[in-house]
Parts: structure tokens; sequence; C-alpha cells
């Protein structure tokens, strides 16, 4: 029998008990199957999208983990083979800021620390602070398997990573060149496009006079002008770009300009790029510091002047003004220019200009030597795969902005200037000049066999390896069978056999996430994951299908969790909600619940700390049932009552000859679990968390509780049977509907479940039983109606009391009319209509007397027998209050409405709705003036 609870619900007592219980007991793990040919049919898994190892869980985290576990705890209870696998990822840039800064707050720098003695420091860092986020994934619970935890710097990992960056170089599919990246001077690296923020700034445009050379170079005396917002890049001008057809200009064409403050000469290039519509039609082409002006440069075989270093300091390239910082050098140019009279103008100028994300700093689009991506075939694949259908989005609305992106794709530069993440397998040579690319580290040229050589310092982006996870994490490389990928190193434990987890678990099921890491990751998951897959055959050996090679089968992607105010959270706003201060206020569960009850599809959170409340309260309320149950349970017991346990961990019927109220809570039950996993097969969390709310607060408990303890009744004489059924159901619907609650409420529910059984327990943990299954021949659609009538007639009854005042206990006689028909589920039921509505008989009528206050209902006329006893004074003065008020009320309305100025500027829905509140309190004044009449006051 159940043990006692605790009066009050104390949730941080019983949830570190459950979280530190689930992971000892291993709960979650899912080992590689053993039999053979394990199939991904049956199974439900998901990636977690790992978070930086540098992160603390906010509540965009809470919000995704709790709906993944909904899911993973609801997949799991249905019988399926269920993998969540969590990670952590090395997140370069940030990892090594965080551990820069350290370094600089003791008083060194990376640089003097070198290279080896800096990444040992990340690694020490890692190992006492990497663990956060995972540390409180564990506390809250999520029903991951812990012996799956990866870090992506893992050796098993970045074995993968090195085999996919040699296998696309290998396959002409990486390649190095100099190009135009975004760089940060402060980080002092590329970082990719996703990775700038653009902002609006006020800033200038610049109209500068290049000196006309004519053919005797000397200055003809006229210039061509030229905007630019960025005046220090002239130093590395190597042209002056017009339109062919720009009639202003034709003179101009083959011609050359002196370059001011370089006094170098320049031609003068046409080309059907250049707008003759933007600014003067002609534009400086600087290829070392521009996107479209590096096109250019390219188009017409012109040199780069690379005039900055890392750090955007003028270089040695910028004459008189190497060694100052760029915008330095910019105020310096620019007064140079006007004192020698070259400065034709400057206009206020909108520029949106791009950030690094990570520290701020305006990013200097700059020509580099950087590895890149060649995007195609990898982009077509990826597009094909959702195109055709093998990866579905939800909302759909996504699809389409992944594929829009996706067919604009640019080659990805992969290489990141600096020292935390996975180094470049790629190796120069110093006598021959070539590149060694390698598995194995290289000692020797490939070329030549110099062994004067040296690894790149670049790493790679970390979304290169994150972009890897679904086929790195069952194994890929090692269980590449196509002959060409080699396999993995013996000492990973990874044998060309031993691919029963990619067979069982790839393509993985789901992926939910956020849109801000939509094309970051999930869109590079699609490329990589659909690219190497292909060497991984089929179990049965033929070609993997692109159906099979997808990552993942669905996407769902989140909304986010803003403040009550709808405003987005941000420090500097601070409106932060640490979802850790807010459980341990009100427990994990109700913020699970709370989360949950407001999550659909594509509608943002506005996170509400009264809601959260409420569901605490909602934790108390099935609290309080269980320990009502239980003592009923106990007092059965020394009674000699015990109930039947046979049905527990079932889905609950009853017989079709049980009482109204079993047949109905029964009916109930299936029709909640019914609509419970429609919901959550479409992502409807919120209609999945009302409707057990709503079933388990007011069906369950505010009326099936009320109306079974008229049955457990265990004092001498009493039926017996009667109350061992009654309790029978009971026990049999709460047991079931604390499992479907279960992965709303996973730390509540485990602990009520443990204390049903005492215990003896059926399962290790709630979570690892059936989800209840609703069987549709067990919708009792009597009992649903015959209840709903009864639920009707109580509400009525109630609510006319309340109209004429009666006393809260006492119990009064009614009047009812109502068809022959339903006559018989009111007698029958009668006991339920006495307790619930506090009535002392029925008095079955054609007519109601008159005098008697009654409410009209389409099924039938109630009316309470009562003889008020009144205090006329008092009930004089209550009236003449009131009165008075609504007088005022009205007084009020009339003085707006006459004001003209008013009606004619207020919207219509305004001005009608004060019409109906003037004709409310009329009609209200009216009925208090009978009142008062009718006592005669
Ligand atoms: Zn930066
Ligand atoms: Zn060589």
């Amino acid at each position: 029998m159940p043990h006692d609870l605790p009066k009050a619900y104390d949730p941080t007592a019983v949830e570190d008990h459950w979280a530190e219980y689930w992971v000892r007991e291993k709960l979650f793990s899912q080992p590689t199957p053993t039999q053979e040919g394990a199939s991904s049919s049956q199974c439900f898994d998901i990636l977690l999208p790992p978070p930086n190892v540098t992160g603390n869980l906010h509540m965009g985290h809470m919000f995704e983990h709790t709906e993944s576990d909904i899911l993973m705890r609801w997949h799991r209870m249905r019988g399926e083979r269920v993998l969540w696998i969590p990670g952590t990822d090395h997140a370069g840039i940030a990892t090594q800021m965080l551990v820069e800064r350290q370094v600089v707050s003791e008083g060194s720098t990376r640089q003097k620390m070198g290279r080896d003695a800096f990444i040992k420091r990340v690694w020490q860092w890692r190992e006492h602070y990497g663990g956060t986020i995972l540390g409180q994934m564990k506390r809250l619970g999520a029903s991951v398997d812990w012996d799956r935890e990866y870090f992506t710097m893992d050796e098993r990992l970045s074995v993968a990573v090195r085999e996919a960056f040699v296998k696309l170089y290998e396959q002409g599919l990486i390649y190095r060149g100099a190009y135009i990246v975004n760089w940060c001077p402060r980080c002092q690296t590329a970082i990719s496009d996703l990775e700038v923020v653009y902002d609006e700034h006020k800033g200038h445009l610049w109209e500068i006079r290049y000196p006309v050379i004519g053919d005797d170079g000397k200055d003809t005396g006229e210039f061509l002008t030229v905007a630019t917002t960025r005046p220090e890049t002239m130093l590395g001008d190597v042209a002056v770009a017009i339109h062919p057809e720009d009639e202003r200009y034709t003179h101009l064409h083959g011609k050359k300009l002196r370059l001011p403050l370089m006094d170098r000469e320049i031609p003068i290039i046409t080309d059907e790029w250049v707008s003759r519509e933007f600014g003067t039609g002609a534009v400086k082409v600087t290829p070392a510091h521009d996107p479209n002006d590096f096109a250019l440069g390219q188009r017409h075989n012109l040199p780069s002047i690379n005039v900055m270093d890392d750090t955007a300091h003028i270089n040695d390239q910028g004459g008189k003004y190497s060694g100052l910082d760029r915008f330095v050098a910019r105020k310096e140019v620019v007064a140079d220019l006007e004192s020698q009279g070259l400065l034709a103008g400057i206009k206020d100028h909108v520029n949106n200009i791009g950030h690094c994300d990570r520290c701020k700093t305006i990013v200097e689009p700059r020509l580099s030597l950087q590895w890149f991506i060649k995007i195609q075939p990898l982009a077509d694949k990826a597009i094909a795969a959702v195109k055709e259908g093998h990866i579905k989005f939800t909302p759909e609305m996504y699809a389409k902005t992944y594929l829009n992106w996706m067919e604009n794709i640019h080659d990805w530069c992969i290489s990141r200037q600096l020292w935390w993440g996975h180094r470049i397998p790629a190796w120069h040579c110093y006598v021959c000049h070539k590149t060694t690319v390698s598995r194995e580290d290289a000692t020797k040229c490939s070329h030549c066999g110099s062994d004067k050589i040296e690894q790149s310092t670049d790493v790679l982006d970390t979304w290169f390896s994150s972009g890897l996870l679904p086929v790195s994490v069952f194994g890929w490389p090692g269980i590449a069978t196509n002959g060409e990928g080699a396999p993995g190193p013996s000492h990973l434990g990874i044998r060309n056999s031993d691919r029963r987890d990619f067979d069982t678990f790839y393509p993985t099921s789901l992926l939910v996430t956020g849109f801000d890491i939509l094309f970051f990751w999930v869109a590079r998951m699609i490329m990589m994951g659909c690219w190497f897959s292909l060497d991984v055959k089929m179990p049965d050996g033929s070609d993997r299908p692109l159906s099979e090679s997808v990552p993942f089968r669905e996407v769902y992607i989140h909304a986010l969790v803003r403040d009550a105010n709808r405003e987005k959270m941000s420090k500097t706003k601070g409106n932060v909600i640490d979802p850790i201060e807010i459980v341990k206020q009100y427990g994990t569960d109700a913020v699970r619940f709370t989360l949950a009850s407001m999550a659909s599809p594509g509608t943002d959170i506005a996170f509400n700390i009264a809601r959260t409340e409420g569901y605490r309260a909602f934790a108390n309320k099935i609290w309080n049932a269980a320990r009502f149950m239980f003592m009923n349970i106990d007092r059965a017991a020394e009674a000699g009552i015990t109930i039947d346990t046979a049905a527990l961990g079932s889905m609950p019927t009853a017989a079709p000859g049980a009482p109204l109220e079993s047949r109905w809570i029964v009916a109930e039950l299936h029709a909640t679990a019914d609509k419970v996993n429609q919901a959550l097969a479409n992502y409807r969390f919120d209609d999945a968390a009302n409707v057990i709310y709503q079933f388990f607060w007011g069906s369950f408990c505010d009326w099936y509780l009320e109306i079974v303890k008229l049955s457990l009744d265990v004092s001498e004489g009493a039926d017996k049977s009667r109350t061992q059924a009654a309790l029978t159901t009971l026990v049999s619907v709460f047991e079931a509907s604390l499992r479907l609650l279960s992965p709303f409420m996973p730390f509540l529910t485990e602990e009520v479940w443990h204390a049903l059984y005492d215990g003896k327990p059926p399962a290790k943990s709630i979570a690892l039983t059936r989800f209840p299954q609703p069987a549709r021949s067990d919708l009792d659609s009597a009992a649903l109606e015959q209840m709903s009538l009864l639920q009707t007639l109580i509400i009525e009854v109630r609510a006319v009391r309340k109209e004429i005042g009666v006393e809260e206990k006492a119990a009064v006689p009614i009047e009812l009319r109502i068809d022959q028909q339903q006559n018989a589920v009111i007698s029958t039921n009668q006991a339920i209509i006495e307790r619930l509505a506090r009535v002392t008989g029925i008095r079955f009528v054609d007519q109601i007397s008159s005098g008697l206050a009654r409410h009209a209902t389409p099924q039938f006329d109630v009316a309470v027998v009562y003889e008020r006893k009144i205090d006329v004074a008092a009930e004089c003065e209550k009236l003449n209050k009131e009165i008075a008020k609504q007088e005022k009320n009205v007084a009020n309305s009339d003085r707006q409405l006459g004001n003209p100025a008013f009606t004619a500027k207020a919207p219509p829905h305004i001005v009608d709705g004060l019409k109906k509140q003037r004709d409310e309190a009329q009609h209200l004044l009216d009925k208090l003036r009978a009142d008062r009449d009718s006592l005669a006051c």
C-alpha cells in the first residue's frame, strides 16, 4: 500500500533526488543494439544541438530542452527505441576569447604563452568549467543518454573532422585561395558571413577628385570624382571603373589617373557592373578591401594591394600612413586630401556596418589567404533532399527560407586564424612550395620528399565539425565501406563491421532547434550528412539513396522565449530571466509546464511568471489529490477492503453497469489521452498541456473526486463491494493520469507513482511505463452526455443560490422541470446533485412554482426553494449604495457620450463599448430600484 506523502509538496527535495537517480540508474541510455538488422523504423532519435562549452543554461535552452524532452519521453512511453544524444561544442572563437581574457587579466597574453601552452590552458579551463550546462541539464532531468555524451574535440570526432577535410580535398572540393573575407581585427581571424551582424550608422560619403593624366604624362587639369565611405582604402586603389556607355566619360576611355596621396598611376577601366546612377558614376577599385572590387579586379586582371595588417593598422603598402590605425588613417587621409584641394565634398550617409558577432568590433573586408569548400555539388544535394520531401520542416515556411538561402549560397570559408579548434591537416613545403594534405600527421612533403614542412596554423570553422555530427556520432568514418574512405584507426575501437548504431539510428528522426542556427548548423548538417553518409552502404549492401542520406527526417524550429511584455530578453535591457532561479522558486515541473502550455509552432512565448505560479498550484493540486487517495486506500485497507491492482499500468475501462461517475471519468481519460497523443504528433505542446490541465484539475479533481467521496464509505455496514469498485476506478484513473502527465511533469509524477507502489513499482521509473493509448470503443459517449447534464444542473443551482444569497452551508430543496427521458438520469444520480449543489431533495414539477428564483436552460428549468431571512435595514443600505454607484456610472457615460468632441474623435468600437456599458448600468439600476421598491425601504 502507498506510503505517506509529506503534507506539502517540496519540488526541490523531490527533484534533486530523482534527477540523480535517473542519471545513476542510466535510465535513458540506449546501448548499441545487439540484434542483427536493427532497423531505424521503430526508432525515435534526436541530436541535442550541442551548447557551447562556455555556455550557461538560458531560457532558450530550457525551452528547447523541454520540448525535446516531452517528445523523447512520449516516444519512449510508446515503446519505441529512443535515443537522445547530448554533447558540447568547443566553440572556437567564444572559448578562445574567454580564456584569452583570463590570461590577459593575469598579465600575460596568448602570444607570450605560445600556441601549445595556450591550448593546454584551454583544455584545463574546459575540465573545470566546461560541464556547466550539461550539469544543469542533468538537474533539470533531460532524458538524454549520458553514456553517449561527446565533445566536438574528442579524438573520435576529430578523426571524422580530419577525414572529412582530406576527403573533400581529394575530391577537389576544398581549395585554398586569396579572397575577400570578413576580418575581425580584434579576434584576428576571418569570420563567416553569418557571424557578421549589421547595424545602421550615420556616416559620411567622401567625394575625392582624382587628376586625369594626359598623353604627355602630365595632369590635364581635369578630375574624375569618386565617392567612398572608407577613404583610407584609397591607398590600395588600383583603378577607377566607369560604365562603358556612360557618355559623360567616353573621352576618358583608355586614360590614366594619378592616385592622390600615393602618386601612383592607375587606369580608368570600363565595366558594365558600374551603376551610372549611383554617385558620380565613377567607382574606385580596391580589390584587396571590397568583395565587389575584388571581382572587378579578377575580371580585369588587376593587382590587389592589401594596405592593412591583421590588426587593421595600415601596413607598409600605405606609404606615410603606415602604422596608423584604420580610423586614425581615415582622418589623416581626409585632412590631406582637403589641404591639397582634392576633397570635392562630404555628404551625410547612412551606412550598414558589419560587426563581429562575438566581440562587436567593426569588421574589415580584407583580402586574405583562406581555405574554402566548393559548395557544389554539396548544396545541390541538400536542396534536393528538401525539395524531394526527404526532410520536412515545421513550421513549413522554414523550408522556403532554407531553400532560398541554399540556392544563393557562396563557397564556404572554413579556415579561422585561431588556436583553439581542429587544426587544418595541411602542410606547406618550404622547398617546392606545394601543399601536403594528409590523414596522418605529415613528416615529409608528399611532392618532393623534403622534411622542411610546416602545418597550417589555421583551424577549422567550428561549424565544420558540428556539421559532421549526425554521421560522426554514429561511427563514421570508421564504418565507411565504400573502399575510398579510410577505416577509423583501430585504437578508437571502431571496426568496419561495427555499424549497428549507424544502421539503427541514421537518419535521425528529428532535429529540434532555433531559427538562429538554421544556416549555421542545420543547412551544413544537411550538406555534409547527404555527402558523407554515402560512404556507408545500406545494411543490405546496396547504395544509400538520398532519402536515407539525410541527417534527419524532420526539423522542428521552435519559437523564441521573450519576457512578459514580448520584449526580446537581453543583458543590456536587464530583462533576462534565469531559468535556474525560477526553477529554484517554483520547481522544474512548473516551469516546464509553463513553457509547454505556451508553445505552439511559430509563436514566440511571452514568459509570464504568473503562469508558473499557477502551474505550481497545479502541482500542489495533484499532490493533494494523491494524498487524498492514499488516505482512502489506507482507510479501506483497515476495513479489510483491498483494491484490485491488476489493471494498473494499462488503460482503465469501466463496466457498462458501473456508476455514472466511473464510466464518465474513464471516458474523459480516453478522450484526453486521444487529444494529447494527437497534439504531440503535431508539435502542439500547448494543446497537449492545456488538455491535461483541464482534465486533471477540472474533471478529475473538481468533479470526480467530489463525487467519488460518496462511494468511499468504509464504516460498519457500508457496501464494501461498492467502495472497493470505486477505489479501484479511482486508483486506476489516477495512475493512468500520472502517466499522461509524466512527459510534462516528470519529477512530480515519478514521486507520486513510486509512492503509489510503496517501493515495489513494476518498473524502475514511470518514464519506462506505457503512455495511455485510448481505445475508441471505450469512448462511452452516453456517460459523457449524462454527466454533462448533471454538471450543467449543478452549476445552475449554484448560480441561483449565489444570486439569492443562500448561505454557503445551507442545503435547500430545488424544483426541477425536465423531460421525462432525462428524469431517470437525475433520479439515479440524485445523491451527486445533492452533495455537489447542497440540495436536500429534488421536486420534479411540470412548472416551476411562482415566486421562486430560477434559471432556465434549453434542457431544464430549475429553481431554488428558499425563504430569505433578511435584515431589511442593512439590505436597504446596501441597495442605496449600489444604486448611487450605478447612477454615477450612467451619468458619467451620458456626459462622455454627450460630448461631440469625444464621439467624433474616438474610434467607433470605443464609442460602442461605452454605449453598451451605459445600457448595462441602466439595466442594473432599474433592477436595483425595483428591489428597493419591493423592500419598501
Ligand atoms: Zn571579433
Ligand atoms: Zn616539397
